[in-house]
């Protein structure tokens, strides 16, 4: 965790960025409610996980820490109800039905849900998120939603060692969110950079960075 936080404080300053700008997300998927407990005691606070029923029972047994509990993972229709009762995030909006069903089932005292749209900005070599010339359509439809509150964008590239490709990646991403932004959405996040490449999403703005094995260690099932 330590190390984790020293590499983004690094990159951070070499940027010219403010370290407190950017959120490290833990992202805990596979590993047992006590891993996060352990890194709650080590000074985190917000958790990121990719399964709805493996989420929902570590959400319920950590009920009592004041964790923020974000959801990245792909989103099922038959499954938002259970995302939208227990979590506080959800990163991996792509879709228009799934925005409207999460809104739908967002209890009412509960805070308005905070929606980051998954963009696909590896092109072919990716299936998941909404194309870029979609995004304005999908930005438009998530705003006029009552129970969700539109908060930024997020990119999973493919996995590539060069950097100047994950900088380009994470840099579309952030142009995406100007233009955005130059049209009145206010978006305020930036939702990229995982253990190997977190490096060229701080450099490219990364506003939240979705860390898993680099604080964790490797994950035995994916
Ligand atoms: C698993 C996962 C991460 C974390 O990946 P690591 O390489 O373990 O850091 C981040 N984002 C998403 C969407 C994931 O599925």
């Amino acid at each position: 965790m330590q190390v984790v936080r020293a590499r983004i404080a690094a990159v951070a300053r070499a940027a010219g960025r403010d370290p407190g700008a950017i959120t490290l997300l833990a992202v805990s998927k596979t590993f047992a409610a006590d891993a996060v407990r352990a890194a709650h005691g080590a000074g985190q606070r917000e958790f990121g996980e990719n399964y709805v029923q493996e989420g929902v029972e570590k959400t319920a047994a950590l009920r009592a820490l004041p964790l923020i509990w974000h959801f990245i993972g792909p989103i099922q229709s038959n499954k938002t109800r259970l995302i939208a009762e227990h979590f506080d995030w959800v990163h991996s909006v792509a879709r228009e039905k799934i925005a409207q069903r999460l809104s739908q089932a967002r209890p009412e005292q509960l805070a308005p849900l905070e929606i980051c749209l998954q963009v696909n900005v590896s092109g072919e070599a990716s299936k998941s998120g909404v194309a870029p010339e979609e995004v304005r359509a999908l930005a438009e439809t998530v705003r006029a939603l009552p129970r969700l509150r539109l908060r930024g964008l997020m990119a999973v590239p493919e996995p590539s060692d060069n950097v100047d490709l994950q900088r380009g990646r994470f840099r579309s991403l952030r142009l995406l969110q100007e233009e955005l932004n130059g049209a009145g959405f206010g978006l305020d996040t930036l939702s990229m950079g995982m253990s190997q490449d977190l490096e060229a999403a701080v450099m490219e703005g990364a506003t939240i960075v979705r860390v898993g094995t680099a604080i964790f260690g490797e994950r035995v099932k994916t």
